[in-house]
C-alpha cells in the first residue's frame, strides 16, 4: 500500500516535471511567432494608450523630434548622440523630461533619484 502511494507521487512528479517542460518549450515557440508577437504588442500599445504614456510619446514625436538637432538630443547623462529616447517625468507633461541614451533610460526607470542633478528639459515653455 504504502509502497505504491509513493509510486503514484513519482508518477505525479515526473509528470509535473513533464508538462512543465514541454509548457515552457511552447512558451518559446509562441515568442517566435509573427502573429503571437504582432497580438503581444498590440495588447501592449492598448495598454501603453491607456496610461497615457502613448498619448505622451504622440505628443513629444509630433512636436519637438523634427526640431532637436542629434546635438539637442544626446543623452544627458553620458553624452551618447546615438538613438537617444525622450524620458518623461511625468506623462501629463509630454515637453518636460530628459533626453537619455538606452542604457541610461532604463537605469532612470529603475532609479529616479540619478537625475536629480540633472536639469530636465522644458519644451513646453518655448512653444
Ligand atoms: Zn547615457
Ligand atoms: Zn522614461
Amino acid at each position: 500500500m504504502n509502497n505504491n502511494s509513493e509510486k503514484v507521487k513519482e508518477y505525479h512528479k515526473s509528470y509535473y516535471q513533464e508538462n512543465k517542460q514541454a509548457y515552457l518549450d511552447r512558451e518559446e515557440k509562441k515568442k517566435l511567432d509573427p502573429v503571437w508577437r504582432r497580438a503581444r504588442s498590440e495588447q501592449r500599445k492598448a495598454a501603453e494608450k491607456k496610461s497615457g504614456k502613448y498619448w505622451a510619446r504622440r505628443k513629444y514625436g509630433d512636436l519637438i523630434a523634427r526640431k532637436l538637432t542629434v546635438e539637442d538630443k544626446k543623452c544627458q547623462v553620458c553624452g551618447e548622440l546615438d538613438g537617444t529616447q525622450f524620458h518623461h517625468v511625468d506623462y501629463l507633461e509630454p515637453l518636460f523630461g530628459y533626453h537619455l541614451c538606452i542604457k541610461h533610460h532604463r537605469e532612470a526607470h529603475k532609479d529616479p533619484g540619478m537625475l536629480m542633478n540633472i536639469k530636465a528639459k522644458d519644451y513646453g515653455q518655448s512653444q
